[in-house]
């Protein structure tokens, strides 16, 4: 055990890959960002949100969804009773794409040894993927969201719970909408796992043995 260790002082680990992160030259992003959006949240929360990219405000703030559709995601939590420090949120890549368009696979790939620690630190039971992008990352599949919003996919011990990402729901015609319904509706499917008690795990001592 080191002096900072034995001391508790040591960064955690997710706070040492959010320093890594932060000077990250592993792809082209990296040339036109004002700052990598990490995550933000909970660093052992039991809900974790994937959505696509930063955006212009993301880029800005270096918070992930704090623009439109982050109001949109505040929302909907504050609707199944969380806040949004009780959840963790981050994104399938870390820097903004110019002029906010989709990210490149590549991009998607050299990004992914951070998100895959991310996931494992936060070891969230439950993790909710926005949209198209971060629904392909985690199912390993190209699947479209239309098809898979709303179910439940049982995914290296975790519940994944593919939904709409909020700027589609905005773009798609906002409060009144189908898809506005429907992301609602996941939300509520969101909080009915979050109140299911997880699966036993398995008993290590048999007092009786
Ligand atoms: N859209 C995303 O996917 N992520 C953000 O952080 C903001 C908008």
């Amino acid at each position: 055990m080191t002096m900072r260790e034995a001391a508790g002082t040591s960064p955690a680990p997710l706070d040492e890959l959010a320093r890594e992160a932060a000077t990250c030259i592993r792809c082209r992003l990296s040339a036109g960002r004002t700052q990598v959006v990490f995550g933000v949240g909970s660093p052992s929360a039991e809900l974790m949100f994937i959505g696509e990219a930063p955006g212009f405000h993301e880029d800005r703030q270096g918070e992930p969804f704090v623009g439109a559709a982050g109001q949109l995601l505040t929302t909907l939590l504050g609707e199944i009773g969380l806040r949004r420090e009780d959840v963790y949120i981050c994104n399938t890549i870390k820097c903004r794409p110019p002029g906010n368009r989709d990210p490149m696979s590549d991009e998607i790939e050299s990004c992914r040894p951070f998100l895959q620690q991310q996931i494992a630190m936060v070891d969230a039971r439950i993790i909710v993927t926005l949209g198209n992008f971060a629904t392909r990352y985690m199912l390993d599949r190209p699947v479209g969201i239309s098809r898979v919003r709303g179910e439940r996919f049982h995914i290296d011990g975790r519940i994944v719970i593919p939904t709409f990402h909020p700027a589609a729901v905005l773009r798609g015609g906002g409060a009144a909408s189908k898809q506005m319904e429907a992301i609602r509706s996941d939300f509520a499917g969101v909080k009915q796992v979050l109140a299911e008690r997880p699966e036993p795990v398995e008993e290590q001592l048999d007092l009786f043995g």
